[in-house]
């Protein structure tokens, strides 16, 4: 099958470039402590070593840089560091990664007094002057309040949209153009529709296409096959990460399952338009990376799957998280959200706390909470 790109504009990372017809490039994460350097560089080599264009690193404290300096010279990967809510971090980070994402969405937190606007001017001359490439990564989960406000709250998609066009336009007026923008949310069919609305309006930009929490395989694979399919198909997208819930020593499964998606579009094995199952369970977990507050977590998702099995025919979305960085905010849209803490996991229903229960208390906790949902949709239907 031949598939028409778009028109996207060449970005170097490292020894890869992105966009400009390039092969699509396949992206993973590290999740081991940054601060752990032999485990971390381990990591990265092993992804690398599967095909991985691109690792990140997650760098929160200067300690974390500190780390990163040795990690750089201990593997040849092309690194990224990820900014979370420091962008003065830019500065120690720069010197030793070939990109650097920021998220417009999470600028607010550090310096509220200064504007976005010279927040991003200060990352974009760390990128000039240390050769970088950045991805302006946006997100569902923390989208810029300001942008939120302007539009019905029902619409998650506009705002995202339009704080990336935004973001766009102002690091084009600084003179740099070597970046590639993400539109990411848990959900494929967002996913799908906000990329193809920019890619309408700047198909000169890369994307970078990904199912944030897209959970453990099969079925995290098959929500980012849904979305993977239908904007490479359409040609649209330029590298990609496959996010999944695994262990450390499964993590470059995500390489893999990116690889064979990508191949399996190429030769044309689409499985179809894919219509996305709205009346049943969805369960949505992050991917871990090095923020993960406690390894139980990833046997709770597990656990969470499992335990829930009973009610895989009711539309309703639990969404399992592993830190408090994103998992708040990320849990928000589920029906119930778990995100784990270090001795605790906290549960939510909606944007409303529970409370925190311990690793051995909280899947029944979870089951009387899903038992009265489940209750609720069975009530309406029979009132309908
Ligand atoms: S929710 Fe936290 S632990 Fe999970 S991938 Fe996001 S930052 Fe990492």
């Amino acid at each position: 099958m031949t598939i028409q790109r778009n028109p996207t504009r060449s970005v170097p990372i490292g020894n890869i470039t992105v966009g400009g017809g390039e092969a699509i490039a396949v992206q993973s994460m590290t999740a081991t402590k940054t601060q752990n350097i032999d485990a971390t560089v381990a990591q990265a080599e092993a992804l690398r070593e599967r095909g991985a264009g691109v690792v990140r690193i997650a760098v929160d404290s200067q300690k974390d840089a500190v780390a990163l300096a040795e990690i750089r010279k201990q593997t040849t990967a092309n690194l990224a560091v990820d900014l979370q809510e420091n962008f003065r971090l830019a500065e120690a980070v720069a010197p030793h990664v070939n990109k650097i994402r920021y998220n417009p969405g999470h600028l607010y937190h550090h310096q509220r007094d200064k504007p976005w606007q010279e927040k991003v001017r200060f990352i974009i001359e760390q990128a000039k002057e240390f050769d970088c490439a950045v991805r302006i990564g946006v997100n569902c989960g923390s989208v810029d309040p300001a942008k939120k406000e302007m539009y019905d709250p029902k619409d998650s998609i506009t705002p995202m949209l339009e704080s990336a066009l935004e973001h766009c336009d102002f690091v084009d007026s600084l003179d740099f153009t070597r970046y590639v923008v993400s539109l990411k949310d848990s959900d494929p069919s967002k996913v799908i529709e906000v990329n193809q609305r920019f890619a309408e309006q700047r198909s000169d930009v890369p994307l970078h296409l990904g199912v944030t929490e897209a959970g453990m395989p099969p079925d995290g694979i098959i929500k980012t096959r849904i979305a993977f399919e239908q904007l490479i198909g359409r040609g649209i997208g330029d590298t990609v990460r496959v996010s999944l819930t695994l262990p450390n020593d499964r993590k470059p499964e995500e390489i893999a399952a990116g690889l064979g998606i990508i191949d399996d579009i190429h030769a044309g094995r689409v499985r179809t338009v894919v219509n996305l199952n709205e009346k049943a369970l969805n369960i949505i977990s992050c991917p871990s990376c090095s923020r993960v507050e406690n390894e139980a977590f990833i046997d709770l998702a597990a656990n969470v799957k499992e335990m829930t099995e009973y009610a895989k025919e009711y539309a309703i979305t639990i969404a399992v998280m592993g830190c408090r960085v994103n998992g708040p905010g990320e849990t928000d849209d589920a029906d119930l959200g778990l995100w784990c803490g270090p001795a605790k996991v906290n549960l939510k229903k909606g944007p409303e706390a529970l409370g925190a229960f311990g690793y051995d208390e909280i899947l029944p906790r979870l089951k009387q909470e899903l038992d009265i949902l489940i209750q609720h949709k069975t009530d309406a239907t029979v009132q309908n």
